[in-house]
């Protein structure tokens, strides 16, 4: 099912130049998930690799769109980790570094039991890795066990695997 993602991936992702800053190939996948075959090819692929998660995190924005149809495929639940300010209190947050300036991500502290369970990191990009390291730490610090990042695309050139391996722990599968 990898190959039916890859190609749908291939025939529909629209690569946008110096978008949003200057240097930077924006990749968007939006069209790939706009499509129906091209949705149930990734959706498929995805959820073949998180096969035993008990709870799929999905990275706002676009990582809600892929994780919760994942978390449907698998059969569990979903959690939406979110950029700062957005939810009620109260909530756990993270700060990390972006490549100018600082973002937040957060997930509510109180309703949803996260302690133990195996939580899968879902986002559509991995680029530096800053992203999903980020809620992989919220998750890990609500005491879930995160033992899988997947994500649509990997961005050639740059080490977020590595950082993604090097910061969750050398345990963690890295699905693209
Ligand atoms: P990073 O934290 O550097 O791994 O960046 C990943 C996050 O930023 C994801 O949520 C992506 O949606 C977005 N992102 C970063 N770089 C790109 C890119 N070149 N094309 C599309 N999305 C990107």
């Amino acid at each position: 099912c990898r190959e039916r993602a890859a190609a749908a991936v291939e025939r529909h992702a629209r690569l946008i130049p110096d978008f949003p800053s200057p240097g930077i190939a924006f990749k968007d996948l939006t069209p790939v998930l706009a499509d129906a075959d091209g949705l149930d090819a990734v959706i498929d692929a995805l959820a073949h690799v998180c096969d035993g998660a008990d709870l799929v995190a999905g990275v706002d924005a676009r990582g809600f769109l892929i994780a919760g149809a994942v978390a449907r495929q698998l059969g569990v639940g979903v959690v939406a980790v979110r950029k700062g300010g957005k939810l009620p209190p109260p909530v756990v947050g993270v700060d990390y570094a972006l490549e100018y300036g600082t973002a937040r991500l957060e997930i509510p502290a109180d309703g949803i039991d996260l302690a133990g369970r195996r939580v899968v990191v879902i986002d559509d990009v991995l680029a530096t890795g800053g992203t999903v390291v980020a809620a992989a730490r919220l998750l890990v610090q609500a005491e879930a066990i995160v033992d899988t990042v997947a994500v649509i695309m990997e961005l050639d050139g740059l080490p977020g695997r590595e950082r993604v391996i090097a910061d969750v722990g050398p345990g963690v599968r890295v699905h693209t």
